[in-house]
């Protein structure tokens, strides 16, 4: 893993989030794994995200990109990094893949080699509920236990 860019946010929160994706990626057996990693500070109040985590299809190299809120407390910010980062390695872990379906007109997702569709976890508005999905119920389920470890471990 390569931190290849940290864009946005002060002295200090650069300081806590590198630490913090240090402990994660130690934890999640990252360290060793060939890929680049973006972190991005900056305001996703808009969509009220404390942050997100994707896979940039368009690089040349397997590249993550991780965008966090800069608005986020310190708690909430050690919390969310846990949270991408438990992403980050299900990428490239490829629990979690995903493709540009042209014909269809949409992103299709797969876990563990299996599609997860719309017909099988539904919201009401017939959409995807992001929320539901297995690779959010491991993030959520995941990110206090390893958050409080990375607070111990760094001293935050
Ligand atoms: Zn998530």
């Amino acid at each position: 893993m390569t931190i290849t860019e940290i864009k946005g946010g002060n002295k200090n929160q650069k300081e806590i989030i590198v630490k913090t994706i240090q402990f994660c990626a130690e934890r999640l057996n990252l360290k060793r794994r060939k890929f680049n990693l973006v972190v991005k500070v900056k305001d996703l109040t808009k969509n009220e995200y404390y942050g997100v985590c994707s896979m940039n299809h368009d690089a040349k190299k397997k590249e993550i990109v991780i965008e966090l809120e800069k608005k986020n407390t310190l708690m909430e910010m050690v919390r969310t990094v846990c949270h991408e980062m438990i992403h980050c390695k299900q990428y490239v872990k490829k629990e979690l893949t995903e493709f540009y379906d042209a014909k269809k007109n949409e992103w299709r997702y797969f876990w563990r080699g299996t599609e997860w569709t719309k017909k099988v976890i539904a919201s009401e508005e017939g959409k995807y509920d992001l929320t539901k999905a297995p690779w959010e119920k491991e993030a959520y389920g995941r990110q206090m236990d390893l958050a409080l470890e990375a607070f111990i471990y760094n001293r935050l």
